[in-house]
């Protein structure tokens, strides 16, 4: 007998973007990370902690955070399940909705590649949809696949595009299953699909605080649903995985969110620099809604800038994969970071042959 389940022994793990301990002295662009530290109004109740939170089990319930989400985003607090990061939420729903053939997972490509590591290690069947290149929402497609959890990021990653929350509540209708919106990237974005947790017993909209909120480090998330919804998560989740350092700063955080909104107020206007940049050194840059960029490269191989670019001290993503693997995926960085990112591709792009 192997030690592991077949399941296991057939799968590719998850491979995370390089994460450089930190005060290595590079320019992160590579996991969408934001640029700016998070709120001072959290700093200050990191440090004003003391080992009584330490000592004792952290709230299973989650209540500190429950309630600053209930009062931010004006639902009630049985609606709220709070996550060790958006991650965890994920794995909860899988682990609790999906198996096998009968209850697959179904999701449009490209996305976020976790989706399909979290399947194949429950397993449950995965159903691939490809966006169109227009990335309109294939709606039928997933209507059809009927799958027991069927995941939308919204905005997307890699693409930055955000799905329309018509398209978004037409399939929630249609669906029989659960509508998993990953809003992640909400936060950059110009709508939210909030509305349709009211009006769709079967959505569960999933956000974190490593992007908008820049505590990535933390691991901090929750979901939004129907209470029902909640419950049945609930009984999945183990009691302790959010520990009680991320709960207080991580709701401290949530309070704060004028210093939230500021922040991404400033990307968002980087990013419309960036792109703006970008497209005159001759990237394909489509408009995006989140602190990312997908940029297809105006000549060379993608694989080789993004080698290029670490040498000197750089990390961007790159996917190699059909579609992708002539794109660099570029996080919004500072507006010294983003500037000295265009001075190093401009100088790249004129010596050319170093890039094949
Ligand atoms: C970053 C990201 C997450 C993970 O967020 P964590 O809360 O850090 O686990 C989930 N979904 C998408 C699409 C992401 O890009």
């Amino acid at each position: 007998m192997g030690y592991f389940r077949p399941a296991i022994e057939a799968m590719t793990g998850y491979v995370p973007g390089e994460q450089p301990p930190p005060g290595t002295p590079v320019i992160k662009l590579n996991t969408n990370e934001n640029p700016y530290p998070p709120s001072p109004q959290a700093m200050a109740v990191l440090h004003s902690l003391d080992s009584e939170w330490l000592r004792r089990y952290p709230d299973p319930y989650g209540r500190e955070v429950r309630q600053a989400v209930s009062q931010g985003l004006q639902v009630p607090e049985d609606w709220v399940i709070v996550t060790n990061g958006s991650d965890d939420l994920l794995n909860i729903l899988i682990r609790a909705c999906a198996e096998g053939h009968s209850r697959p997972v179904a999701y449009p490509t490209p996305t976020y590649v976790l989706y399909r590591t979290l399947a194949a290690l429950q397993p449950a069947q995965v159903i691939e949809i490809p966006y169109p290149e227009n990335y309109r929402l294939p709606l039928d497609e997933l209507v059809a696949a009927q799958a027991a959890v069927t995941l939308i990021a919204s905005p997307n990653s890699p693409s930055g595009h955000s799905v329309p929350v018509v398209d978004l509540g037409r399939l929630a209708q249609r669906l029989s299953g659960i509508l998993a919106i990953d809003e992640a990237y909400v936060d950059f974005a110009d709508t939210s699909a909030l509305e349709l947790v009211q009006q769709h017993a079967n959505v569960l909209l999933l956000r974190t605080l490593s992007k908008g909120y820049g505590l990535a480090g933390l691991r901090l998330g929750f979901g939004l649903a129907q209470p029902e919804l909640i419950a049945g998560l609930f009984k999945v989740k183990d009691s302790y995985t959010v520990d009680a350092v991320a709960m207080a700063v991580g709701a401290a955080a949530l309070r704060d969110q004028a210093y939230k909104d500021q922040r991404a107020k400033q990307i968002k206007a980087s990013r419309t620099r960036l792109i703006r940049e970008l497209r005159r050194l001759g990237f394909t840059v489509p408009d995006s809604q989140g602190n990312f960029v997908l940029a297809t490269v105006p000549m060379g191989s993608a694989q080789a800038l993004t080698q290029a670019l670490k040498q000197r001290g750089i990390l961007v993503r790159y996917f190699n994969q059909p579609g992708l693997d002539d794109k660099l995926r570029i996080t919004i960085g500072t507006e010294a970071q983003n500037q000295q990112l265009l001075e190093i591709l401009q100088a790249l792009l004129a010596n050319a042959h170093s890039l094949n």
